[in-house]
């Protein structure tokens, strides 16, 4: 998981985007960047370490901007450096971009940039996209074209956010996988990988679904779909929480809010008794049940396994990223999957479950 975000209107662009990003920090935090367009450069503040010491080295900047973009790493690809942090740049710094996710096929997509001159300066896998924007907008010359063509080559999980120097007017953006969502205001909209960063801007929320893309001025956002290039209507959704039920609930940190919620957490999950009885009924027809999840999701699914096993019903509990390489390849219709995630996003065990399901398996999530 990252936060990403991204802001184009009439205030100080580094200012919101620092205060989106200590709003999604809970995402990642092992490096931090931000790029805007001021006049004709990209001026870039990253570095590894926390939103704090981005936020002082950018407010102490002048950087006068209406455009930009953000970003709070948790790495994938590559350990968190200056070079590995987002935003990244192509060759000649026209075009910025910050990403949340993993392109599957970087490799490939590297070495085919290297060869035709590309120079890469992280170890990231987001890396491939702004040089591959780059090849595609030297060839089309309209930043909207190149970026739908780039994305179309990616492999893996996205959530794109990106700037071109020689179209300041825009910020597009892309989806698949990674939760990306657009909050619009009065002449100006925001972008980010949560609620909590757009709330204190405007409750006027738009969800962008998978193998979507986005072009997204000042007064407008036109969404299109990925596929068929036709335009999206969407729905804008009005948000009635506030910002506190967003954020840490006034708590210092986030296990800390979360222990507190225990209580409340086991009387909302069984409000769906009626549900959970008939998932339990359905489950007795199994032969195998496994529970699938990574890191301290797992234990809770550790726990599951010696409940069940208790009460003489055969599971097993295994970590997401075995799964989906090896057991995933040998259960069938007669097996049971319970998937557990708190964000929802942990993407090997999405690509568990998609896969138990593909094999037939009855999946509970
Ligand atoms: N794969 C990217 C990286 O390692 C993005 C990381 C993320 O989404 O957390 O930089």
């Amino acid at each position: 998981m990252c936060g990403i975000a991204g802001y184009i209107g009439d205030r100080n662009a580094p200012e919101i985007l620092i205060d989106m990003l200590e709003r999604l920090e809970y995402r990642g935090y092992d490096s931090a960047g931000i790029s805007c367009i001021c006049g004709n450069e990209i001026k870039t503040i990253k570095d590894k370490g926390k939103v704090c010491n981005l936020k002082e080295k950018v407010l102490s900047k002048e950087i006068p901007s209406r455009v930009g973009i953000a970003h709070t790493r948790w790495a994938t690809h590559g350990e968190p450096s200056h070079d590995n942090a987002h935003p990244h740049s192509d060759c000649s710094a026209i075009i910025n971009i910050v990403h949340n996710g993993i392109i599957e096929n970087y490799r490939d997509l590297k070495q085919e940039l290297t060869e035709k001159g590309h120079r890469f300066t992280s170890e990231t896998d987001t890396e491939v996209i702004p040089h591959l924007l780059e090849e595609q907008y030297r060839k089309v010359g309209n930043f909207e074209r190149a970026f739908k063509k780039a994305i179309e080559k990616l492999r893996g999980s996205f959530a794109i956010v990106a700037i071109n120097m020689n179209e300041p007017d825009r910020i597009l953006v892309a989806r698949k996988e990674s939760p990306l969502i657009i909050g619009r205001g009065d002449g100006e909209n925001f972008i980010a990988s949560d609620m909590p960063a757009i709330l204190p801007n405007t409750k006027r929320i738009i969800i962008m679904n998978d193998f979507e893309y986005g072009i997204v001025s000042k007064d407008s956002v036109v969404i299109k779909d990925i596929t068929s290039d036709k335009v999206v209507e969407k729905e804008i959704q009005e948000i009635d929480w506030d910002i506190e039920q967003a954020e840490k609930g006034g708590f210092e940190h986030f296990m800390l809010k979360e222990i507190f919620e225990e209580p409340d957490a086991v009387k909302n999950a069984f409000r769906g008794i009626e549900e959970i009885k008939k998932v339990a009924g359905k489950l007795k027809e199994y032969k195998r049940i496994y529970f699938v999840a990574c890191g301290t999701a797992s234990y809770a699914g550790l726990m599951g396994k010696y409940l069940l096993e208790r009460f003489g019903i055969p599971s097993e509990a295994v970590v997401g990223s075995e799964f989906r390489y090896s057991t995933a390849n040998v259960i069938g219709k007669d097996c049971a999957v319970i998937a557990i995630s708190q964000s929802g996003e942990t993407a090997d065990t999405i690509a568990s479950a998609t896969k138990a399901k593909e094999n037939g398996a009855y999946l509970v999530s």
